[in-house]
């Protein structure tokens, strides 16, 4: 599989939906953010990965984590599961639950994976999203959810190929960002003083 060069993880998307500013720093910024616990947990996701598709019934083939690039748009990204030959089924999980929202987030990048797989590998049929131990969201894949999420990626790479942070609000979010020395410093800071 041939990597764009200077493609970009498709992960990122989640962060979208909090603030752009804080991804624009994700893409242009030195700083080196530490490991989430979900990543430093990354040695029992596999195992957890294959507990949970058998525990959802995914039909063969199953492929976990699986790096895909598109061909021509600089972007990667490694659906937990892909199961399904003719029509495949996109998992995507989170370790950690958290009280109840609309997951928003992790719905985009689900989203875009399913975007990336439908355009690298074929048809996609269905997205499901578990936190935890639960199933949250379960959605047939469309062609309206197809340009929604090609939407997302549109955003994402504008904000790589932007030479500003873009501006945004000071909240509730800014409060455990790590960004937000940076943020604050930079200059064209958000309004967060
Ligand atoms: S401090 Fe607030 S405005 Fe700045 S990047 Fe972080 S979340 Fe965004």
């Amino acid at each position: 599989m041939k990597e764009l060069k200077g493609s970009i993880s498709l992960s990122l998307i989640r962060n979208l939906p909090y603030c752009e500013r804080m991804v624009w720093f994700k893409l242009n910024s030195d700083i080196e953010e530490p490991p989430t616990p979900s990543m430093i947990l990354s040695s029992e996701r596999h195992r957890d990965l294959k507990r949970i598709a058998e525990s959802l019934m995914l039909p063969q083939p199953m492929q976990f984590n699986k790096k895909l690039c598109h061909p021509q748009i600089p972007v990667c990204g490694s659906p937990d599961i892909i199961s399904g030959e003719e029509r495949k089924i996109i998992v995507e999980y989170k370790h950690f639950s958290r009280e109840r929202g609309d997951f928003q987030d992790f719905r985009a990048q689900l989203l875009t994976y399913g975007w990336l797989v439908q355009e690298v590998e074929g048809r996609v049929w269905k997205l499901v999203l578990m936190v935890g131990r639960e199933v949250v969201w379960e959605q047939e894949y469309s062609y309206e959810l197809h340009i929604s999420a090609r939407h997302l990626v549109e955003r994402l790479l504008k904000i790589l190929d932007s030479p500003t942070p873009p501006s945004a609000s000071y909240g509730g979010k800014c409060s455990y960002c790590f960004f937000k020395s940076v943020c604050s410093s930079s200059n064209q800071p958000a309004e967060i003083l």
